[in-house]
């Protein structure tokens, strides 16, 4: 898009719906389809209420795939915040008040609502994320399955009754709403790391304010209003989203919010958590990985391919618990890479919204940079191209699926995370090898491992310093299962039963002098 028209687009302040400018025709026809639904909202919410930012700034929310203007949206900050923060804290009375079961027949007819506008949320995402529409609708009924799943356990929030040490006595332990809870959320899962959050917080009663990323913020903003369809009372979800630094300091500092929920990297989730300690808030991290994938010399050959392609490639390279280092045996290391680098050959490249397409741009230039330089560093230090290995002919962030061989530990793509589409293999001769090496870094959330020999799989899961094995699956993520890292991979964990332990207070209650008859 020319400078020119940029600063023309710039200037187009009218009404909210008015702000959505120009595009191509696939984006401009999903934009009035979920403008004419009510769904491409361009506002904050607070307390039940769509807002500007408070001086009517705004910033720019573009497509990936073509570097469009999708629509201007508030830069809120501290003053906007702030409201959040008062609305959700008076909302909390009344809310943590109702029944479980009260609380789970409005979680339920949000589920329903999530469901019935699955492909537009779904063309939502691959509107301002990248990823293909097939992908982002699979990402809307993963992220709304926990609104289900955490509809359902907001009826089984149990204490305990502990036998007493004497007998005029009685002890129980009941378990009480946290209370506000700040969730801050990343641009790579527009939409499930909001309802992994906001699913079970409000399924123990919490009120919510999200900040989702300045990147993705308009699945979030949809999701909200289906959300108060559904019928969340005002105050209950509020979404703010702008000067990141400033919106995560005042959650930090307010002394209302009483617990931070995020999901983002690990750089950003250290400061959170050292802001968190001035208010003493409960901390629930979701941070960065560096996977290995385990290939051993007695693993199904096309499991272990198909498995590898789908743990590295999904959302162009862009999640917590893709594939970052593939070790192989050397006995099978030719097979393998062979038969890798074909399949990754096939993978098209191309606009989201575009049939067959299995891998979308990145999310911006900086990511690009990211993958250049880990490519850079690994190519000066011994590793050599298989497939790709450059930027893509379509531009803009479009980058080849990628393939290096002959990496080693002393590379940069080995300690951090890439975060794109580059597959680098390494070598290994024995099992004890492989996991010294799997275990050499400082994250911890998910390792996969390809074997057919069960003992092997039960000694290397276990030996594994990871918060998540998946043997013999590339795809494992579930709202029925706890996610979440060892290390510096994050604390706590978002899903399942234990999901909702982060947003509850455990209160031991000791009845005492209670006279016998
Ligand atoms: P990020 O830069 O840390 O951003 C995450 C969120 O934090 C965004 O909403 C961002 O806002 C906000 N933020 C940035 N600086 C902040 C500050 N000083 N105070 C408060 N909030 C701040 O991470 P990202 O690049 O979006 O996401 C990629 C990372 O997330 C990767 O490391 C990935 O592994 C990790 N991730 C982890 C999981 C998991 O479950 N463990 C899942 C998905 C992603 P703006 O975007 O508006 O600046």
């Amino acid at each position: 898009m020319s400078m020119m028209l940029r600063m023309a687009l710039r200037s187009c302040h009218l009404s909210p719906f008015m702000r959505l400018c120009r595009m191509s025709t696939e984006a401009s026809k999903v934009s009035s389809r979920l403008s004419s639904l009510g769904l491409l909202r361009t506002q904050g919410l607070i307390g039940g209420k769509w807002s500007d930012a408070h001086d009517r700034k705004t910033l720019k929310v573009e497509n990936p795939a073509t570097g469009e203007l999708i629509a201007d949206i508030p830069f809120m900050g501290r003053k906007e915040t702030t409201d959040a923060i008062s609305a959700a804290y008076n909302a909390f009375h009344s809310w943590s008040k109702l029944t479980g079961s009260e609380r789970s027949k409005i979680l339920r007819k949000w589920y329903d609502l999530l469901i019935s506008h699955k492909e537009d949320l779904g063309q939502l995402i691959t509107l301002e994320q990248g990823k293909p529409l097939q992908e982002a609708n699979g990402e809307v009924g993963y992220g709304a399955a926990f609104i289900e799943f955490y509809a359902e356990e907001a009826k089984r929030i149990y204490g305990d009754i502990i036998p007493p040490t004497s007998a005029d006595r009685r002890l129980f332990v009941l378990k009480q709403p946290v209370g506000v809870v700040g969730a801050i959320t990343p641009w790579n899962f527009p939409f499930a790391m909001i309802t992994r959050k906001v699913g079970p917080a409000l399924a123990c009663g919490c009120t919510v304010v999200v900040k989702p990323s300045e990147l993705t913020p308009l699945t979030a903003l949809a999701a909200a209003e289906l959300g108060l369809q559904a019928g969340i009372p005002p105050g209950v979800l509020n979404v703010v989203m702008g000067n990141a630094p400033e919106i995560g300091d005042t959650l930090l500092a307010s002394s209302q919010v009483r617990k931070i929920t995020f999901t983002g990297s690990t750089a950003v989730g250290k400061k959170l958590m050292a802001g968190a300690a001035s208010t003493v808030k409960k901390v629930s991290l979701e941070l960065g990985g560096n996977a290995p994938v385990i290939v051993f010399d007695d693993a199904e050959l096309d499991v272990a391919v198909k498995g590898a392609i789908a743990a590295k490639f999904r959302n162009s390279g862009q999640t917590c618990v893709c594939a970052n280092r593939i070790l192989v045996q050397e006995g099978i290391y030719d097979q393998f890479a062979n038969a890798f680098a074909k399949g990754v050959e096939q993978l098209q490249v191309g606009n989201g919204f575009a049939e067959g397409v299995a891998q979308g741009p990145l999310i911006n230039q900086a990511a690009v940079e990211k993958v250049e330089s880990h490519i850079h560093d690994a190519l000066s230090k011994g590793a050599n191209v298989i497939v790709g290995g450059k930027r893509h002919s379509l531009g803009l962030t479009f980058y080849e699926p990628t393939v290096i061989g002959n990496v080693n530990t002393e590379m940069k793509i080995s300690r951090e995370e890439v975060f794109g589409p580059v597959a680098p293999l390494f070598r290994f001769r024995t099992e004890q090898e492989a996991i010294e090496i799997a275990n050499n870094t400082n994250a911890g959330l998910a390792a996969y491992l390809y074997t057919t020999n069960i003992s092997r799989l039960w000694r290397v899961s276990e030996a594994l310093e990871y918060g998540i094995v998946s043997a013999n699956e590339g795809l494992f993520s579930t709202e029925v299962a706890p996610f979440g890292g060892f290390k510096e991979s994050g604390l706590g964990r978002e899903g399942s039963k234990y999901g909702v332990d982060e947003y509850l207070e455990m209160k031991y209650l000791c009845l005492g002098n209670l006279k016998s008859a």
